[in-house]
């Protein structure tokens, strides 16, 4: 248990995960219920580029591949994962937004909550019709600053192009273009089945994410505060 202080007490720590295509809301679902659950949210699509924006030459390869839209390797994301788990994994829990993506990476995180004593995750999986998919992804922009997700067509920021929050200016990610978008729904689409397969026998919940995020946001609130009850039972 590298870096786990074992006096930890994480008897009410419960790991939650999002699992959904590019754009399905996963970001800002997260985000939503971190705030309403007052439980960190951690992105590894963000801690990703934020190692990408760096000036090393690890760093550039890396913004090459996710500006390709392919998936960064399962050993590097894993390790970036448990670092962050082991050095700080709050007493009620975390949500994980992008992670796992792979069946390789859900064993890896299934041996990290074994190793701290932590039971298995809750998954919320946001099934989502791809039509309008694309449509929400080359519209979505991002502070950089803060990470707050905009949509130019369905959420824009009362600030025009600047964050709502701090006042940054708003930015489209490199990924969110329409060719690497196809790549990424790729990649989405042959992990998805194996992974929802693999948690087929877990505390799995298909969320039918076509409708307003209001109905989404409340769905989601209604199963997490009932795990959360449980565990405190
Ligand atoms: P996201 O912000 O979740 O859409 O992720 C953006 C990009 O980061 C993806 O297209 C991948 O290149 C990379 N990425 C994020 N999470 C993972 C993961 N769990 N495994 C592999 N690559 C990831």
């Amino acid at each position: 248990m590298s870096g786990i202080s074992r006096n930890t007490n994480y008897s009410r720590a419960r790991v939650i995960l999002f699992l959904g295509a590019p754009g399905s809301g996963k970001g800002t679902q997260s985000a939503w219920l971190s705030a309403r659950l007052g439980i960190p949210s951690l992105s590894t699509g963000d801690l990703l580029r934020a190692e990408a924006s760096r000036n090393t030459l690890s760093a550039l390869k890396l913004r090459r591949t996710l500006a390709s839209g392919k998936l960064v390797s399962d050993s590097m994301v894993c390790n970036a994962v448990r670092t962050r788990l082991e050095r700080e994994l709050p007493s009620n829990g975390i949500i994980l937004d992008g992670f796992p993506r792979t069946v390789a990476q859900a064993e890896c995180l299934d041996q990290i909550l074994g190793q701290m004593g932590l039971p298995g995750p809750l998954v919320l999986h946001l099934d989502v019709s791809r039509e309008p998919l694309i449509r929400r992804l080359t519209s979505r922009r991002q502070c950089p600053s803060c990470k707050a997700i905009y949509n130019l067509i369905s959420r824009p920021s009362s600030k025009g192009d600047l964050c709502e929050n701090d006042g940054t200016a708003l930015a489209q990610r490199e990924d969110d273009t329409e060719s690497t978008i196809v790549r990424r729904f790729t990649e989405f689409d042959l992990a998805c089945a194996p992974l929802v397969e693999y948690y087929s026998a877990a505390d799995y919940h298909r969320i039918d994410g076509d409708r307003d995020p209001e109905l989404i946001s409340a769905e989601l609130l209604d199963i997490a505060a009932l795990q959360q009850e449980r565990a405190a039972a």
